[in-house]
């Protein structure tokens, strides 16, 4: 695992947490990792650390709060009892030891590695002010700086804490069920596919599964963000961390641990932690020249004023903490606040790329249209049976769940049909399916497949077939008919249409696999600028790769057939993630409902998410420079150099949390009609 540390920006001073283990393959940011330590002043090896960033802060805390009370003494007693002299000395003395030593160490520990980092600016600082035998400055300086590295690694190591929320919403344990029928506790972690375990009302569900018997309410919010409570029946799926509301269920174990969507989300957050935007990695770049400037200057400063107290103000000064904390404290904000909303950011930079999307490429059935098709209509040809054509595409259809095969099975359900055994099934994406029963082959799918299969299929659509989508029927080389389906657009389609051109969006597309009368019903009804139909997968990502040429494209699909062409946009958005693996690994963003309003949520937070940044990086410059000009020319006191450095990271840290609430209102009313808008 050590090689595999993203583990390349230790060159602050600000305590946050940037050593998370994560897979090599995962990373984009160019960069090599793990060869070396992270070294924030905190003092430890963060590679070690995994879910106890807790007890590291809660012993800052402890440094800060002894050390402080000694730096205070000593000016309590200054102040009432000046003949105490020596004690307030002894006191100053202490607690800048305490105070420093955590800091100090770790600079040596950079030196000794051969890293000239942000550290060193501040350990000299503190170094200079100890030697002028000014205790209580060296206290001061450093105490406020263990309250910066405090402060901010409880509110910004959201990652972390976030991870920590989603492991309390798994139980421990389990009541699995035996074949004899008799009930006991297991932990949960021995758990394994095909165990059935039972859950009573009020308990979480330990890991994905699918109800055996029994039904329920499910409170899904802490995955989808929708606190609305879903009913769930014999033969659905449930998922681990969500609540089981009002009923007791059995469960047979599907998956468990990392394979879970709530371990596919927590994985998700790690790998957005563990990413970098473009600013940060700048930065980084120049971190190994930021120092060794700084040190020239402060020398030039002494050199002409020999003044130590203007120099000791401006290493203060000079460590950026602020600006080096202005990026990662919004983005970490920004993607715990989708997370509430049930939208997974992968990479930070997709963030970044959201803010910029210009062109929206759409697919139709189940992103556009609730993709929950109803049959409208059985034709079969000369001779076949609306039934007999019916239980051969069932038959054949159980094992897909494409909307079309759900549509198809569930009305063969309905007429309680007999269906057959089938062999040899085989899913071509975007075509259609095949496979044996009574030993000829079925076909079901598109016009165009099942002529380049051999069949003979009229080229025109039948006439009582329009606005519907059709597939074809083939058993062996005869066409047994076709199947007409309806769908219908979701309700927050318009609304999250005229919401992206608001937040200024300037083209939209729609590309989909069905006929040309479907999409232009579609298409006439929400406001689109183009459409193309009849696409094959293939055919959608040239689609995306012509709007790519002037925009920069997110394309949203439901990610059963659509992984090529989500992997095609600049951000490939995937809809009703929940419990499907394709969809989380095929996309850049994982939206676990299917909720379109999130997308435009997703832009909205992007960009604001943006603004905040670059508020935060045009403050922190200012503060710095400013700080350090005011140093120079002798207008800034070690102290006061101190306390401005811990309220600039203060007022960025702050300023980065206003993104967490955004788009709270979504999570609590959540009726997809409601008149509510983004902004
Ligand atoms: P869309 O772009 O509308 O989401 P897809 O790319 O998923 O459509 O599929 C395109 C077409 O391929 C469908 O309209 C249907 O005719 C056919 N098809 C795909 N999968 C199946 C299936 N499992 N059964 C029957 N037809 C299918
Ligand atoms: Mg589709």
């Amino acid at each position: 695992m050590s090689e595999h540390i993203h583990n390349h920006s230790g060159d602050c001073c600000c305590g946050h947490d940037h050593g998370h283990k994560h897979d090599h393959d995962h990373c984009n940011c160019g960069h090599e990792h793990g060869k070396e330590d992270s070294t924030c002043i905190c003092g430890h090896d963060h590679k070690a650390e995994g879910g106890v960033g807790h007890d590291r802060s809660m012993g800052r805390v402890f440094f800060a709060l002894v050390g402080g009370i000694l730096t205070a003494n000593s000016f309590i007693l200054n102040a009432w009892l000046p003949e105490q002299e020596f004690a307030a000395n002894m006191s100053a003395l202490f607690g800048a030891f305490i105070l420093a030593l955590p800091i100090i160490i770790t600079a040596v520990k950079d030196l000794v590695r051969g890293k000239v980092y942000m550290n060193e600016l501040v350990a000299l600082a503190i170094l200079a002010a100890l030697v002028k035998a000014d205790f209580q400055t060296a206290g001061i300086i450093a105490f406020f700086l263990l309250v910066t590295i405090i402060i901010e690694t409880r509110t910004a190591s959201g990652a972390q804490r976030s991870i920590e929320e989603l492991i309390k919403l798994t139980p421990n344990t389990a009541n699995l069920i035996d074949e004899k029928g008799n009930e006991r506790e297991v932990a949960a972690q021995d758990l394994k596919v095909g165990d059935r375990i039972r859950i009573r009302p009020g308990e979480n569900f330990p890991v994905d599964g699918r109800i055996a018997s029994g039904e329920s309410t499910v409170n899904q919010a802490s995955i989808t963000g929708e606190s609305v409570p879903v009913e769930k029946v014999a033969g659905e799926d449930v998922f681990a961390g969500t609540q089981n509301l009002t009923g007791a269920v059995e469960v047979i174990v599907t998956k468990v641990g990392g394979d879970t969507t709530l371990g596919k989300v927590k994985e998700m957050i790690m790998q957005a932690e563990a990413s970098r935007t473009p600013v940060v990695r700048i930065i980084d770049r120049y971190a190994g020249y930021y120092t060794p400037t700084v040190l020239m200057i402060a020398w030039i400063t002494w050199w002409f004023s020999r003044d130590m107290n203007s120099v000791i103000a401006f290493l203060v000064i000079a460590c950026p903490c602020a600006v080096v904390l202005a990026t990662p404290t919004a983005v970490v904000a920004a993607v715990a606040a989708a997370a509430r909303l049930g939208i997974f950011i992968k990479n930070i930079s997709h963030l970044e790329l959201a803010s910029r999307i210009s062109a929206f490429v759409f697919d139709k059935t189940g992103t556009l249209t609730d993709g929950l098709l109803s049959v409208v209509k059985l034709q079969g040809t000369e001779g076949v049976s609306p039934a007999e054509l019916l239980s051969c595409a069932a038959s054949v259809e159980r094992f897909s769940n494409h909307p079309t095969a759900l549509a198809i099975i569930k009305l063969a359900e309905e007429a309680e049909l007999e269906l057959d055994e089938v062999t040899g099934f085989a899913e071509v994406h975007g075509r259609g399916v095949s496979g044996t029963a009574n030993g000829s082959i079925c076909r079901v799918g598109r016009a165009n497949w099942m002529r380049e299969n051999g069949l003979n299929v009229p080229e025109s659509d039948p006439e009582e077939a329009a606005g519907m989508s059709v597939v074809y029927v083939s058993k062996d080389d005869k066409l047994l008919g076709w199947i007409g389906f309806r769908d219908k657009i979701r309700k927050e389609s318009q609304v999250l249409l005229s919401d992206l051109r608001r937040l200024g969006v300037r083209y939209c597309a729609m590309v989909t696999g069905d006929r040309q009368s479907v999409a232009e019903e579609v298409a006439g009804q929400l406001n689109i600028d183009e459409f193309k139909s009849g696409c094959l997968p293939e055919t959608k990502v040239e689609f995306v790769e012509n709007v790519k040429r002037d925009h920069t494209v997110a394309v949203v699909g439901d990610g059963v057939n659509d992984a090529p062409a989500l992997a095609a946009g600049d951000l490939g958005i995937a809809m009703g993630a929940i419990g499907s693996d394709i969809a989380i690994n095929s996309a850049s963003v994982a939206l676990m409902t299917n909720d379109l309003r999130r997308i435009a949520m997703l832009i909205f937070l992007a960009k604001k998410s943006q603004v905040v940044i670059n508020q935060n990086l045009v403050f922190g410059m200012l503060f710095v420079f400013g700080g350090m000009i005011l140093s120079i020319v002798g207008l800034m006191t070690p102290i006061w150099a101190a306390v401005i450095h811990a309220g600039s990271t203060l007022v960025i840290v702050f300023n980065s949390a206003r993104l967490v609430r955004t788009g709270e209102e979504l999570t609590l009313a959540d009726k997809p009609d409601s008149e509510k808008q983004v902004s």
